[in-house]
């Protein structure tokens, strides 16, 4: 009789899976699906993913190598992780083995268990809280465990105690301490003593409407206004979750921007939260994965990558700022973590809720398309108002240091007036350019098409591409005049402007200049949120999420690079970025006002969105697309190329064009190729070909057989050549 053959998922940049034999000795039991496998690989032994037990191979049996070793006892990864991270390779062309590697935490990568990572933490037993630490003179190191655990009651984790496991052993065998198989929970979380507020009816009709239909699969979209409490929506329907004793698994766009959120939850909720982000070391992510995969934490927050995290019992998956665009990944495996929560949500059967204030066009169209249902909170919490918008034309009020005479009128009125100012600019740095006022020579990045931004920090060149850097120049080398000049601003040269302008007030900069060391972000974040007469200023990282109950003006110093960018998303971004930055302002009891700096204030977009608000800009942007037929109407994808030399790109995706023709895949078009719009970064050039069509269904069978053939290409080796399925750029 022939054996079972094992599909292995390999960690190797190569497409397909791997058939191997069983290991030997092993014939009794037959490995399961999810389990990971030791195999021979090359000269090499690797860990992969078995997805399949088949009982026939494309290769001869004889040829077959035989896997080493099963390494888990059953699957660690469970069904649906299994299909959705199959389903995710293939729909986003990337290779099975590596997709499955970034769905897993960096420790089983290399083979460690599991359930290995559980750190024991000990605590008094009844008996042992009546015994006096003084009683045990002879017994100086038992004398300092019950001492210890005296003073923190909730227990101690194995490593904190210092003790060595035969003294450990020795009180639990007196019955004095004993073992707790699930960390207590963080300091002051956890309590539940914080309840809920009452719904308003917008948020009542809400929750009532999902609460109907928990138990099948259903995409909702909450939109909600900024500060119209979609987070304490999300807080009542977990609560419903967690009575099923079911599961939540919240994804939100960076945890280190929301720090308040996690401590939200843990205050509400009196339960472990496995909280998954890329600031955890590699045990604390493991930690947090097991927990989630055995149910020991009924709620689950991360990041992106956290929608792989295996649930025991799933009953609601969340995605927060659903029109985020870090929820998409970037490189390597070019998921979107939205789109793959609502493919999870389907398989499981389980509801899944998007929410933004601002949302995706994309998720609007699938509403239109009634595949998503929406729910709305059109008005915000309590006696908070809305803001009002104003914009200030720069062509009639120049800038000086960034700052128009308006806004900087302004700015005085709301601090006299006690208030806290937000002033957003989405560029760090002192100035974007260094000019020479005698040849116009500008200082530019030698290793990317781009120019070099002027820190005053350190006075030093940076280049924001390749973060490369040098001393600032003090004579200009193309005419060696000696007249150079910072040219537009950056969040450190207005911070210096707020200085000579308000010398008298506090001033805060939030951008990733500022925020480098651990904690410096919650430092900041904590004295913004009991601010007043305070001025905040700073990049995105201010635009999120936030909640500063005493901003009453909100500054936009820059909002027309959206505008006119090649970037046909550009300005969605531009609205939503403009709308998550007013959300700050006027969210308690004192109104908000917004001003925004542009030389175009008659641009129809952006008078449509001051005027009629995100969903009216939302319903014309749409339509625009429509009308271009770009997404989310139609589809694309991208194929990107870079070579060190200058013509490899270009003549590479020829190639592929070429391939592309003779499929000739009705209804897809091939657009370029065209070098990139910065066309040489890091010291590689660039280029890339755009594939485009009304139906997902034909890119995917292009795209299939491309980047199989692609692979076995020689011309493809001259080449990083990628795939991005989706694209959240086109540039
Ligand atoms: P969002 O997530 O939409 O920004 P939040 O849920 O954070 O909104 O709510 C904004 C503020 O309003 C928070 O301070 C929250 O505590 C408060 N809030 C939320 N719902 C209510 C309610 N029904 N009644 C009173 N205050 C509320
Ligand atoms: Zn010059
Ligand atoms: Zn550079």
């Amino acid at each position: 009789m022939s054996q079972p053959i094992l599909c292995v998922a390999v960690p190797t940049p190569l497409y397909r899976r791997f058939d191997y034999l069983p290991p030997a000795g092993a014939a009794h039991t037959t490995p399961q699906p999810g389990q990971r496998v030791r195999v021979p690989f090359g000269r090499r032994s690797v860990i992969g993913v078995l997805l399949e037990v088949v009982t026939h191979s494309d290769i001869e049996q004889r040829k077959l190598k035989r896997a080493q070793a099963v390494l888990d006892t059953e699957p660690v990864i469970g069904a649906d992780i299994l299909a959705m991270v199959s389903w995710a390779s293939r729909y986003y062309q990337y290779p099975v083995g590596e997709a499955f590697a970034a769905a897993l935490p960096g420790l089983l990568r290399q083979g460690q268990s599991p359930e290995a990572t559980p750190r024991v933490h000990w605590r008094l037993t009844a008996a042992g809280q009546s015994v006096d630490p003084a009683t045990l003179a002879r017994a100086p190191r038992q004398a300092a465990v019950i001492a210890a655990l005296h003073v923190h009651t909730d227990g101690l984790a194995r490593a904190a105690l210092d003790a060595p496991a035969a003294v450990l052993h020795a009180l639990a065998d007196k019955g004095w301490i004993e073992p707790l198989t699930q960390a207590p929970l963080p300091a002051g979380a956890g309590t539940g003593t914080v309840r809920g507020h009452a719904l308003n009816p917008a948020q009542q009709a809400a929750v009532d409407c999902m609460r109907e239909r928990l138990d099948t699969y259903q995409p909702w979209l909450l939109e909600g206004v900024t500060g119209s409490g979609k987070t304490e929506v999300y807080l009542t329907l977990i609560e419903e979750v967690l009575a099923q004793q079911r599961q939540t698994l919240l994804l939100v766009p960076e945890i280190g921007l929301t720090p308040q959120l996690v401590s939200r939850f843990q205050r509400r909720f009196p339960v472990p939260l496995a909280v998954l982000h890329s600031g955890l070391s590699d045990r604390e992510r493991l930690s947090a994965w097991q927990q989630a995969r055995t149910g020991l934490a009924p709620i689950v927050i991360g990041t992106r990558s956290a929608v792989f995290t295996p649930l025991a019992r799933p009953g609601l998956l969340i995605v927060d700022e659903e029109h985020d665009v870090s929820l998409k990944q970037q490189d390597g495996f070019r998921y979107s973590a939205r789109d793959l929560a609502v493919w999870r949500a389907r398989y499981l059967d389980i509801p899944v809720l998007l929410g933004s204030a601002t949302p995706s066009l994309e998720s609007l169209f699938n509403v239109e398309q009634q595949r998503y249902r929406r729910l709305a909170l059109p008005e915000r919490t309590g006696v908070a108002q809305l803001p009002d918008y104003e914009l200030i034309d720069v062509r009639h009020a120049p800038l000086e240091q960034g700052l128009s005479a308006p806004l900087r009128r302004r700015i005085r009125d709301h601090l006299d007036a006690d208030g806290q100012v937000l002033l957003f600019l989405n560029r760090r740095g002192f100035a974007p350019t260094l000019m020479c006022y005698d040849c116009d020579w500008v200082a530019e990045c030698r290793r990317c098409d781009a120019r070099m931004t002027w820190h005053h920090s350190d006075n030093r060149l940076h280049c924001h591409h390749c973060g490369s850097q040098r001393p600032v120049d003090t004579a200009c080398p193309a005419c060696h005049g000696r007249d150079l000049h910072p040219m537009g601003q950056g969040t450190e040269r207005v911070e210096q402007a707020l200085a000579e302008y308000y010398p008298d007030v506090e001033r805060l900069r939030i951008d990733r200049d500022t925020t480098r060391r651990k904690g410096a972000l919650g430092a900041l974040l904590e004295r913004a949120r009991h601010g007043r007469r305070q001025l905040l200023l700073g990049t995105q990282m201010l635009a999120k999420g936030h909640h500063f109950p005493n901003v009453t003006l909100v500054g936009i110093l820059d909002a027309d690079h959206g505008l006119f960018s090649t970037e046909f998303r550009a300005s969605e971004r531009m609205a939503q970025l403009i709308v998550q930055v007013a959300g700050r302002a006027g969210r308690h009891d004192r109104p908000g006002q917004v001003l925004i700096q542009t030389a175009h204030p008659d641009h129809p977009l952006l008078q449509l969105l001051v005027t009629h608000g995100y969903p009216a800009f939302a319903r014309a942007a749409l339509e625009e697309r429509r009308a271009a037929r770009l997404p989310p109407v139609t589809h694309l994808a991208l194929l990107r190329a870079e070579a060190t030399e200058a013509d490899a790109p270009v003549r590479f995706l020829e190639g592929v064009q070429a391939r592309i023709s003779a499929a000739a895949v009705a209804g897809v078009e091939a657009w370029g190729p065209v070098p990139a719009t910065m066309e040489r970064r890091a010291g590689r050039y660039r280029a890339q070909l755009l594939l485009q069509s009304d139906r997902r269904g034909s890119l995917q069978q292009l795209l299939g057989d491309l980047v199989r053939q692609l692979e076995q290409d020689r011309a493809s080796r001259q080449v990083r050549w990628s795939v991005d399925v989706d694209p959240a750029d086109t540039y």
